[in-house]
């Protein structure tokens, strides 16, 4: 049963503060200290070495490939680089043999960042580190937890993978705003080359810190962590749960308690493991066995290069193309404010890797508007087949759309034929369907009988009912079988109307 409502609903008078910490492996060849290959889904306990395992006397060697994809998550954030050190942070765990994890403390690499929703919020980035991975333990038993399980095995192939640690700010409001953080930054991670951000793999895993307080509080209220969120709309749904909790707690005259809470995914609730550790439980201390990371601005500036648009910037890219050039922008004849379609049409092209298809249409001379839409609504329908497909012919297709040559409709069949055939000559396509573009004077003729058919519309449309054309449209569209161009019918209209 999906108990997920689509977040940002809590109770009346209450609003919910969250701030996401989320780790991401990265796409290293090598593991952070040792030279372990670092692959997801090897044999248990075949990529280690001394080093990774904690044996005495071993040495960590700092992967400069991790610092530099560090490096890139950070520019990608807008952090600010900065000298860095490593400290360990002491605790026991099976998973982790030497007993202390390397991780960035006090002076962390990336701080002070920001990311940008696809609706424009920003969401402030306090800090992005490096630190190690711990092994993996799978308890054996029916729940699959630690409690009650028969017996507990430990791999540690992930031991020593280089991990980011990237923390929000408490600058979220709703779920909404938790799921479209965490989809952007993956998709920022993913553009950056820095992770593969697969979150079913564990390559990206969010916590989520949630807290509520009452809308006149001026202070936040307590947070407590939820753990185990393995999907976007896991996320969400712990969300949502846990804020209901907190509220239902408080208003029973309750309070919450700062803990470390588990997602069940099965029970749709959260659970407390732990109540939440501090920082001075963990004696940190800086390593010993590790000098200062001091990236200077030539390393910067090298990684930054290397850095390809990331997801904003190429919404921003499409925003432009449709708000300049060739007339496409503000006004596209049909006369309809919608700002949010597009907002809409431009994340899913994005977020689909089409937007290069539209650009590409654009420079060609094809509306913006027009490639936007078939792309964003067509297109993506199949949008594997659409990033395979020869720019080409989607410019030849789009400009026959464009000029009148194919309706609509017909365009859209088309589209189709070229997606399964990955290109095409869309002419020729059209000519085998016998999609032949209407004569102008047919087109005449056939306007003239709908206008005739409807004399009361007619008489209204003259009067200034501009949107009685859809009437009108219909109809010539129905006696044409879509072959006829609905702009061409529209200006026929006009024309008559005088
Ligand atoms: P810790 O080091 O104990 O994990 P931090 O201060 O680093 O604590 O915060 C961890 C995360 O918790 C951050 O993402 C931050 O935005 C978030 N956070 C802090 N205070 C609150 C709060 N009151 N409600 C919700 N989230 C919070
Ligand atoms: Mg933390
Ligand atoms: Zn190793």
């Amino acid at each position: 049963m999906d108990r997920y409502q689509g977040g940002g609903v809590v109770t009346e008078g209450w609003e919910l503060v969250i701030g996401l910490e989320v780790h991401c492996e990265l796409r290293t060849e090598t593991k952070l200290f040792c030279g372990c290959r670092n692959l997801f889904g090897d044999e248990p306990n075949s990529n280690v070495c001394p080093v990774c395992l904690g044996l005495p006397g071993s040495l960590p060697v700092l992967n400069q490939r991790a610092v530099e994809l560090a490096m890139a998550i950070g520019t990608a954030l807008h952090c600010d680089i900065r000298p860095s050190t490593f400290h360990r942070k002491n605790y026991f765990y099976p998973d982790q043999a030497k007993d202390y994890q390397i991780s960035q403390y006090d002076e962390p690499i990336n701080v002070d960042g920001w990311l940008d929703l696809p609706d424009g919020f920003r969401v402030r980035v306090e800090r992005a580190h490096l630190e190690e991975d711990t092994g993996k333990t799978t308890h054996a038993g029916a729940s699959g937890r630690i409690h009650g399980a028969d017996y507990s095995l430990v791999d540690y192939n992930r031991s020593g993978v280089p991990l980011v640690e990237i923390v929000s700010a408490p600058d979220m409001r709703t779920a909404v705003q938790a799921r479209a953080y965490a989809t952007e930054l993956r998709a920022i991670l993913i553009a950056s080359g820095a992770s593969d951000g697969k979150m079913e793999e564990g390559s990206m895993r969010v916590d989520a810190n949630v807290s509520v307080r009452r809308s006149t509080d001026a202070t936040f209220g307590t947070r407590c962590e939820i753990k185990n969120l393995n999907s976007v709309r896991s996320l969400g749904r712990a969300i949502d749960y846990e804020a209901q909790r907190q509220v239902a707690l408080l208003e029973s005259g309750g309070v919450v308690e700062q803990q470390t809470r588990h997602w069940d995914e099965g029970t749709g609730r959260t659970e407390t493991l732990r109540s939440k550790e501090e920082a001075y439980d963990y004696r940190y201390f800086r390593e010993p066995d590790l000098v200062p990371v001091v990236p200077d601005a030539e390393w910067k500036a090298a990684v930054a290069d290397t850095l390809g648009l990331m997801p904003a910037q190429r919404r921003a890219r499409l925003v432009e193309l449709l708000s300049g050039g060739n007339g496409a922008g503000g006004n596209d004849g049909d006369g309809d404010g919608d700002g949010e379609l597009r907002v809409d049409q431009i994340a899913t092209v994005v977020d689909l890797g089409l937007d290069d298809l539209v650009v590409g249409a654009v420079a060609a001379g094809v509306p913006a508007t027009l490639a936007l839409a078939r792309t964003a609504n067509e297109a993506a329908t199949d949008a594997e087949a659409a990033r395979r497909l020869d720019g080409s012919s989607y410019v030849a297709l789009l400009t026959l759309e464009a000029s009148g040559s194919l309706s609509a409709t017909q365009a859209k069949v088309v589209l189709g034929d070229l997606l399964l055939a990955g290109g095409g000559d869309p002419a020729m396509l059209a000519k085998e369907k016998g999609f032949e573009a209407m004569s102008a004077d047919s087109l005449v003729e056939t306007v003239g009988q709908a206008v005739a058919a409807e004399p009361d519309a007619w008489a209204r449309y003259c009067d200034g009912e501009d949107k009685l054309a859809q009437v009108f449209v219909g109809k010539v569209m129905k006696a044409t079988r879509g072959q006829a161009n609905g702009k061409a019918v529209v200006a026929e209209l006009q024309r008559l109307r005088g």
